[in-house]
């Protein structure tokens, strides 16, 4: 039956295929578009409480040559699945090492790059970034590498993320409170930053209070480590945040992901002001 055009899951089987074929062909795409220069970083601001900016988080992004400017969401599972991430998150980590190592040498601002599992497992990562930090000199503290929750359950990680550590890079904790989070992890593994994850303050769209958010926010407090809120969306979260002493903001009430010359201006707004 299933091979009746209208049978259900005859129709699964076209969508299935259709989307197979989608997939190789944006894999094929994909793999070109490293060495056609076709990927971008983009830059998101991220502000202390007092407005101040401190740094950035860089995010992904592919100007397709047929489907316009595309986010993340739109290729980097095609990556993990074909392996390319491997190389992409290579050519970003060296993209923004340069950056802090061009424009923004002494401006005492911070990068923050997502790496994937994949790039974690990878031997090499650490090799690479030892290398390419000695190579630009960059000072302890300005590189920050962000990784998400689930990856420090993996064997090994732990110490991976030690030798990442030991170079002078710092480790963010991203989507904090979306996975596995034990609050036990937080004390035992050697962290630097944690970065709340927008649902924990989007109950403030339609309440006065966030009590989850505060009690979180106090908790990381305790533990002395830095913590970021991401997804900041209102002048309303805002109060809030600055009132909890969060140490940084990010989202789009403060400034949307933006190509590097837009973020390069406001350096010289800063040096102006
Ligand atoms: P993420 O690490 O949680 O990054 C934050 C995402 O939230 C970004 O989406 C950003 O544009 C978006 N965002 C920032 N402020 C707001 C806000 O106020 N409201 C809302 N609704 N969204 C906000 P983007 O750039 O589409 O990235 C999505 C995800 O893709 C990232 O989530 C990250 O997991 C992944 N990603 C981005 N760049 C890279 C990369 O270079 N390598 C890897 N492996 N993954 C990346
Ligand atoms: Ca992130
Ligand atoms: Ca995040
Ligand atoms: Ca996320």
């Amino acid at each position: 039956a299933r091979e009746h055009p209208h049978h259900p899951l005859a129709l699964f089987d076209r969508r299935f295929g259709r989307w197979m074929q989608h997939q190789d062909q944006l894999t094929q795409q994909l793999r070109q578009a490293l060495a056609r220069a076709e990927l971008r970083l983009h830059l998101q601001p991220q502000f202390d409480i007092e407005g101040r900016l401190r740094g950035a988080e860089v995010l992904l992004r592919w100007q397709h040559p047929h489907q316009g400017l595309l986010a993340p969401a739109d290729f980097v599972p095609v990556a993990e699945r074909s392996g390319l991430i491997r190389p992409i998150g290579a050519w970003l980590m060296e993209q923004s090492i340069a950056l802090l190592a061009g424009p923004l040498r002494g401006s005492g601002l911070r990068l923050s790059v997502n790496v994937s599992v994949q790039q974690l497992h990878d031997d090499t990562l650490v090799e690479q970034l030892d290398a390419l930090l000695s190579r630009h000199c960059i000072a302890p503290g300005h590189l920050v590498v962000e990784v998400v929750e689930s990856l420090l359950l993996a064997p090994g990680m732990e110490a991976r993320l030690a030798k990442l550590r030991a170079l002078g890079v710092e480790i963010a904790l991203d989507d904090f409170g979306t996975g596995y989070s034990s609050l036990r992890y937080l004390q035992e593994l050697s962290v630097d930053e944690i970065k709340l994850d927008k649902a924990f303050i989007d109950p403030l769209h339609q309440a006065e209070d966030a009590p989850l958010a505060r009690s979180i926010i106090a908790m990381v407090r305790t533990l002395g480590l830095r913590l970021v809120v991401e997804g900041v969306e209102s002048a309303h979260q805002v109060d809030f945040l600055r009132r909890q002493g969060v140490d940084l903001l990010q989202g789009y009430h403060l400034a949307r992901p933006e190509p590097p010359e837009a973020f390069l201006a406001r350096l010289d707004a800063r040096a102006a002001a």
